[in-house]
């Protein structure tokens, strides 16, 4: 083990990099280290020294069909010499609209129309945009322009989708007051497998019958909650959740950020409540992880509305919209999808990480909890993962696997092998057991 620790050291944490180049969420004057990569294909990340590590993380979970695949690379190519970008605005070209077809094909039957965003974040702000803009369009009042939303959430980095995600958890205490405030109610705790509790939704019924006037939307990721825990939830909840905002004429919108494009075993987690959102975000997974593009998609109701409104359009207009590189990749990932069988894939990926987990049970001293969804395995710690640590024991190891908070977790790519996902299972639960990740 010493020699090939040697070797992949090299690949660590270059200077210049280390000096100059802010990595997220750690500290740019004493930061985690970064191994350098020089290349990646299947589900397989190179390292400058030639390590090859197995993908756990499909590139912040966006990598579907892992890396370097020949479609996607070939739909990038033939794209780039017709055109690599010109503006949206009284332009338009065959990748947006082909790519809006395919979404629209694989979505809510209530989705209509579609606006194409820049990323995760923005795409979430726009959600937010368009709910207010249709609320104060439908009932008349401009108060209506608060949110509300569960506890444990996640939703993206930029202003209004800090201000929805959990406010302790999130990143609500370094920004202070300079946050919106918007209305929390605790997350539902029964699991996703489990007996649905009624008492998990009454105190989204009590916030929305006092506060109901002040509320363009209630947001939620539907089944999963993702950066804000990794937690499963019953679809009973989003059931309820619908009735609700009907009863009280307020707007639902599903991020689908982290969920869609087949992720929790269905093409969108919507599926497992059969409850339809009058917007919903997509991103990540709609580009493969070659390049950043996400989209909202709103049923013709809100689109109508927004569009009846003040200022009788909607308030956002990227530079980048539509960028039509962006959209011919896409195009090429969601033809991949169409033409694979998805569902047994997922399936069979949920069975092998279900049977590779399952020993973390018995570490009882160290495991809180383990759970397993569609492509998402989750090992929940008692105490916060050393991040550091615990990715130095992973290269070690040839693995990937980026842990937050007290989850350690994997979504591989859906083109991994049975026996990599089994090895991926496996490191997991021996890291844990080694002890080198406290
Ligand atoms: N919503 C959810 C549910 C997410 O998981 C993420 C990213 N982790 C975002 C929004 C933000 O996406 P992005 O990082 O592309 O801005």
């Amino acid at each position: 083990m010493e020699d090939t620790e040697t070797l992949w050291q090299s690949s660590l944490s270059d200077p210049w990099d280390r000096e100059h180049l802010w990595h997220p969420y750690t500290s740019a004057i004493d930061p985690l280290p970064t191994y350098k990569v020089t290349g990646a294909h299947g589900n397989r990340i190179i390292l400058a020294d030639g390590t090859e590590l197995i993908d756990g993380m499909s590139s912040w979970w966006a990598a579907i069909h892992g890396y370097n695949h020949p479609e996607i690379n070939d739909a990038a190519k033939e794209q780039i010499d017709k055109m690599s970008h010109v503006m949206f605005g009284g332009l338009t070209h065959a990748p947006a609209i082909e790519l809006g077809k395919l979404l629209l094909k694989m979505a809510p039957p209530a989705m209509h129309n579609i606006f194409f965003a820049d990323s995760g974040s923005v795409a979430v702000e726009v959600a937010m945009k368009m709910a207010i803009q249709a609320a104060i369009s439908r009932s008349g009042s401009h108060s209506r322009t608060n949110f509300a939303t569960i506890r444990s959430g996640y939703h993206g980095d930029t202003w209004n989708a800090m201000s929805v995600c959990d406010p302790v958890t999130g990143m609500h205490g370094a920004f202070g007051s300079a946050l919106p405030v918007r209305y929390f109610v605790p997350q539902p705790v029964s699991r996703f497998n489990g007996e649905w509790n009624p008492d998990d939704i009454v105190p989204l019924r009590t916030l929305l019958e006092q506060k109901s006037d002040e509320i363009a939307a209630v947001i939620l990721e539907p089944i999963v909650q993702g950066a804000g825990g990794m937690w499963f939830y019953h679809p009973q909840y989003l059931r309820e959740a619908r009735k609700l905002c009907d009863q009280f004429g307020v707007y639902l919108i599903f991020d689908e950020i982290a969920t869609g494009f087949w992720r929790t075993g269905k093409p969108f987690a919507w599926e497992h409540a059969g409850v339809q959102p009058d917007i919903m975000c997509v991103g990540k997974g709609l580009t493969a992880g070659y390049l950043t593009l996400s989209a909202v998609l709103t049923t013709e109701e809100v689109a109508r509305t927004i569009s009846q409104g003040e200022a009788g359009v909607l308030m956002h207009g990227p530079t980048f919209m539509a960028n039509p590189l962006a959209c011919a990749i896409a195009c090429a990932s969601l033809r991949l999808l169409e033409k694979q069988p998805m569902s047994a894939i997922l399936e069979n990926m949920e069975a092998s990480l279900r049977k590779g987990l399952a020993p973390a049970r018995e570490l009882t001293d160290d495991v809180a909890d383990v759970r397993v969804l569609g492509s998402i395995g989750v090992i929940e710690v008692k105490q916060p993962v050393d991040v550091g640590r615990f990715q130095r024991e992973c290269v070690r190891r040839k693995v990937w696997i980026r842990p937050f908070g007290r989850n350690i977790y994997v979504m591989p790519p859906y083109i991994t092998p049975d026996e990599d996902l089994a090895h991926l299972a496996n490191e997991m639960i021996e890291i844990i057991r080694s002890g080198k990740w406290k």
